[in-house]
Formats: C-alpha cells, structure tokens, sequence
C-alpha cells in the first residue's frame, strides 16, 4: 500500500479522479463512471482549494508548488469511519476472553490495523474494562508520530441491572438516580458519547426477538435528556422493532444493530433524522460457527436476509445509516470485517457511491467528526484513501485500500 503524509510547510497539488458526491461544492461527473478529475490544492496542511479539471491544460500550477498524479486507475476518497467496534476482543473469542484490562500494546496493535483498513475513525462501543477510554488516549499519543485512527469512546455502558449489559458495563443500574451518577462519571471521565443497552444479545434458535425493552419510554427519554444536559449524544444497542420504536421516539442519536426493525420504525427514523448502524457482518461471521446445525444456520440466514431488505429500504426512505463492524466480535477482523460490511451493503443492492457516503460521510456525521472529516472540502485536512476504481463497478472487487494520504 502506497502512503504519503502532507506536511504543514508543503504547497502540494493532487491531481485524481474523484466521485462527485463525495466532494463538497458543485462538481460534475465527465467519466462514464460517474468520476471527475480534479486538483486538490493543499497548503498550511489543508485544503486551499479544489478545481475541476475539463483539459490537461486547465491545471495552472504556482510557483513553488509540488504535483502529486494519483494513479488512473485510483478514485479519491474521504478516510472511511467504524460507527461500532470493541477495542477490548480479540476477534476469536469475543466477551468470553475478555477476563481484565487489555494491554496498551494490544490495543496498539489493533489500531494498527484499523489504520491499515483505511478507517481513519471509530467509536467503541464499550466494555466493562472501559478501554474505548484507554484507546482514546493512545490512539492521540500515537498519532503524533504515525497515521492512527481517532478514537470516539463512550466509557461504561448504562444497562438494567438483571439483563444482558454486565460485559458492556460492569455494573448495572437499578434506579434513575443511579444512572444520573453514571452519567456524571462518564462526564468526568471525558466520555465522548453514552452507550445504553435497551435489548439482549440475538439469540440464533430464532429469526425473531422476543426480548422487551429493557427501560421504559419515561426512563429512556430521562436518560437522553440527563446525557443531553452533558452534551453526551447516546447510542443504543436495541434489537425487536420494539424497542428499536422506543428508541426512536426516545429521542437517540444513533440505532445499534437494529435487527427486526419495521418499514414504519424505519420510516420514523427517516423522519427524526436518526442514525442507524445494522452491523451485519457479526451475523455474518456466526454463520461460520454454526454451519451444520440446521436450526441456527436456518435462523442466522433469515436474520441476515431481512436486514438486508431492510438497509435497502431505508436508503430509499432517506434513513442517515453509519458503516459498523462489530470489529472484535468472534471472526469479525479489524480491517476485513469493515471490507466485508461493504458487500453486505452491496448485496442488498446499494451502489459503491452510496456504500462510500455511509462509509465517510455518515460515519463522520455519527461520530460527531464532521467538521474534520467526511467529504473532501476547502479547509479539512487530507485525510484520504486511493482506491481501484475496479469497485465502482461492484464491491466484490475491492480488497482494502491501495493508497493513503494523511497530514502530519
Ligand atoms: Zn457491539
């Protein structure tokens, strides 16, 4: 993989082929593709200005300025964004190998390899040892000297005491003043958002959920005003329409999971502009496991199917979906699981141009890091992947990044 890093003191042009829709400003496709050429003009370690190239002769280069030609074959795109990993699994074992804290040098390793994925960003999506915290804190020592994925952490996560959450959050809550304590230890702790288990885990002898919210409307509707107050966004692992609905009406800022979800919960978070991030590749991966015993594998393909219908439909509705992996997960790999959530969205029948808007775009507006990143625009930082151009036509060409392009 080609890298290279731009520095403060470089007046740097890049000259490459880009998708339209993942530039910010009025630019018009002249490839059969659906690509434009352009030059990016960097200077003081940012964008100073983006030109559409129609000839070879509209490219004026000042003095003192350096070319950078990407490759033909390359598209230019915005760094892609994890809405859901855990920095805390190991990616085999899952929760169950989850006994302590994890070592520094382990989640080093592991954001190594986000980094080499193209994922410029993540958000953790907690554990009782509270490593996103930890991850956070490396993640920015490191990428004084290296290209390191920002990290977004939610601390502990705030569940029912009794019901599924002990390995996402420690300890459970029993009443509102309990969870009012946790929320100022999460403001205290510098968490950047709050993660509240409404649901269980997906139990694979069924392809449906039985499982009751576990908060009420009143309590989740406290809970995201308190966070609110915190100026803590809330993510929510919720899985049944349900609770997904109650969610929804709650007032939350992003869906996790979200299997079994309606057309109208769908249509509702079109409407109250919330996000949803399906993860479907640690279904996916499950399929593996349990290969041979019918029952399960029947189940996990039907889950796997209707969500797939249902990331179609809310792309029609308009529903703002983030790209999230799970990555930790039992066979859920830090730079595969991401490639493979791709051609999940492909197969259920998204374009590569729509697949690479919910990978940058969405994902930074998730995170809360659009300002920074997301869109290729006037004034952000390069922070940019090369890929083949080979995907455009189908995903199932594409197998990781050729290229990176950082600042330092
Ligand atoms: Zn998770």
């Amino acid at each position: 993989m080609n890298r290279y890093q731009v520095t403060p003191s470089e007046k740097l042009i890049i000259v490459t082929d880009v998708l339209p829709a993942l530039l910010q400003g009025n630019y018009q496709p002249t490839a059969s593709d659906g690509t434009c050429q352009v030059a990016l003009y960097i200077e003081a370690g940012q964008v100073s200005q983006i030109r559409q190239l129609f000839n070879e002769t509209d490219l004026s280069v000042p003095p003192g300025w350096q070319i950078l030609k990407l490759p033909n074959q390359w598209i230019l795109v915005p760094a892609f964004v994890d809405c859901h990993v855990h920095l805390a699994l190991d990616a085999i074992t899952g929760f169950k190998g989850l006994t302590g804290p994890v070592a520094d040098e382990i989640i080093e390793r592991r954001l190594r390899e986000v980094a080499e994925g193209g994922i410029m960003a993540l958000r953790d999506g907690s554990d009782r040892f509270n490593t996103g915290l930890q991850a956070r804190y490396l993640s920015r020592k490191l990428s004084v000297n290296t290209i390191r994925p920002a990290v977004i952490a939610t601390g502990r996560a705030i569940f029912r005491k009794g019901f599924y959450g002990t390995n996402l959050g420690g300890e459970g809550v029993t009443s509102f003043h309990e969870v009012e304590n946790r929320l100022l230890q999460l403001r205290k702790e510098g968490a950047d958002q709050v993660k509240v288990v409404l649901s269980g885990l997906l139990n694979f002898s069924y392809a449906e959920s039985t499982d009751p919210p576990h908060f009420s409307l009143e309590e989740m509707k406290a809970i995201v005003a308190r966070a609110g107050e915190y100026g803590l966004p809330v993510m929510v692992h919720a899985n049944s329409d349900q609770a997904v609905r109650l969610a929804v009406q709650a007032g939350v800022h992003t869906v996790e999971h979200g299997f079994f979800l309606s057309a109208e919960t769908l249509q509702l978070m079109a409407e109250k502009d919330v996000a949803w991030v399906p993860t479907v590749v640690p279904v996916a991966a499950a399929l593996d496991l349990y290969q041979g015993s019918s029952r399960e594998e029947k189940a996990i393909k039907k889950i796997i199917e209707k969500q797939l219908k249902m990331i179609s439909l809310a792309r029609e509705l308009g529903v703002t979906m983030g790209l999230g992996t799970d990555a930790g997960a039992p066979g859920v790999d830090w730079k595969i699981g991401y490639r493979q959530e791709m051609k999940l969205f492909a197969r259920a029948g998204l374009s590569a141009a729509d697949i690479l808007t919910i990978a940058s775009e969405n994902g930074a507006k998730v995170l809360g890091l659009n300002k920074k990143m997301g869109k290729i625009a006037s004034g952000k930082k390069p922070c940019w992947l090369g890929l083949e151009k080979n995907i455009l036509s189908s995903m199932e060409n594409f197998k990781g990044p050729a290229g990176i392009i950082s600042f330092r």
